[in-house]
């Protein structure tokens, strides 16, 4: 393993921001860190980094504990959201900083930036100041000058939250692509799970100073591990309901779900994505079905994302459709159609005595 965090507890006062977290991070692999905001991300990586001390638990990298030594002597290269580049130094003045301090000699600091430069793909730019630059520009020289001086370790907070959407997306392929070139272990923080799933080799999901799970992108996607992940990775619609006799119970719905055959009833909670729900205008019989409305249809994506109200059930529903789909449907707003899921994933209650 290349990273190593083990049974990490941080606390500040009496809230507990790392709660006995542990995490493994393969040597040239890029891993996300995805999370909603407060659930410990950041604090996790400045503790790999260095930047914090943990209130127990070890880290260690290559095998070799580094949880006591100085964010100095770690050899780590960091990106920050906010660009924190030399405002009064030029491209390569800022790429060659880290180099200087460590007393590089001159003509390998100018062959080391001239390398960097070429690989974030900022020639012709040397000469330019931070503010010639548009936000992405510096945050490649950024990740430029973490890189300067081969780091074991890249640690990347929030590189791309600045950005606009665009140059957003642009950057995280970019990022992909260089990572493929160098092979730098790298731990990415982000609350954008698209970006993390874009980018990463593996993802971690963070919840309440806790992991939840980790696991590959198409993993977590498939078998999201509980409910959390599931509601976290958005898109979907949830129902309360039981599941016994080898079905799910959904109000009027009733789901085959041999998983769990047993006769006496238990609490469940069932997730279905918005891509997952079958719409139609009239239902045949195949299986049940729930009678909606339909309140809303938003036409402007690469589906078309309905809304749909089940007054029997109490429930608002959104539901993807395909263009084909959509323009075979008609549908517009006010019209009652039949809703049923093609996939239900549930997550049964354990029992509370
Ligand atoms: P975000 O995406 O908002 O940055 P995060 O998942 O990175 O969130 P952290 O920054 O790790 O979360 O913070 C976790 C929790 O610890 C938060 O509730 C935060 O308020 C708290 N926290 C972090 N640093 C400190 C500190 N120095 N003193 C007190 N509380 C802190």
């Amino acid at each position: 393993m290349s990273i190593t965090a083990k049974n990490i507890v941080k606390k500040f006062g009496s809230f507990t921001a790392l709660d006995d977290v542990t995490l493994e991070v393969g040597g040239g692999q890029l891993v996300a860190v995805l999370g909603p905001s407060g659930s410990g991300k950041s604090t996790l990586l400045r503790i790999i980094a260095g930047l914090e001390l943990p209130d127990s638990g070890t880290v260690l990298y290559h095998d070799e504990e580094v949880t006591d030594s100085h964010v100095r002597e770690r050899n780590v290269g960091f990106v920050f959201q906010h660009y924190a580049l030399f405002r009064h130094m030029n491209v390569f003045e800022n790429i060659a900083f880290g180099l200087r301090v460590r007393r590089w000699p001159k003509d390998e600091v100018e062959h080391r930036v001239n390398e960097l430069i070429q690989l974030v793909q900022l020639e012709g730019l040397g000469r330019s100041l931070p503010s010639q630059l548009s936000g992405g520009q510096r945050q490649r020289v950024a990740l430029a000058r973490a890189l300067a001086p081969s780091p074991k370790v890249l640690l990347l907070d929030e590189p791309f939250g600045a950005l606009d959407a665009k140059v957003r997306t642009e950057l995280r392929q970019w990022l992909r692509r260089l990572h493929e070139e160098i092979h730098v272990t790298s731990l990415f923080v982000t609350h954008d799970q698209e970006e993390a799933f874009e980018v990463a080799d593996q993802v971690v999901v963070m919840n309440h100073g806790k992991i939840e799970q980790v696991g590959a992108p198409g993993e977590i996607f498939e078998h999201p591990a509980n409910p959390f992940v599931m509601d976290f990775l958005g898109d979907v619609n949830v129902f309360h309901g039981r599941v016994e006799g080898g079905r799910v119970m959904l109000g009027d719905l009733a789901v085959d779900y041999p998983d769990q055959p047993h006769q006496e009833g238990r609490t469940a909670t069932a997730f279905v994505r918005s891509h997952e729900l079958e719409i139609a205008r009239s239902w045949n019989g195949r299986g049940s079905a729930l009678k909606a409305e339909v309140v809303q249809v938003n036409p402007a994506r690469g589906v078309v994302k309905i809304r749909v109200i089940s007054a029997d059930f109490g429930l608002a529903l959104n539901v993807d459709v395909s263009w084909d789909r959509f323009t075979e449907l008609r549908l517009s707003v006010g019209d009652h159609v039949y809703v049923a899921p093609r996939r239900v994933r549930v997550f049964v209650e354990d029992y509370a005595i």
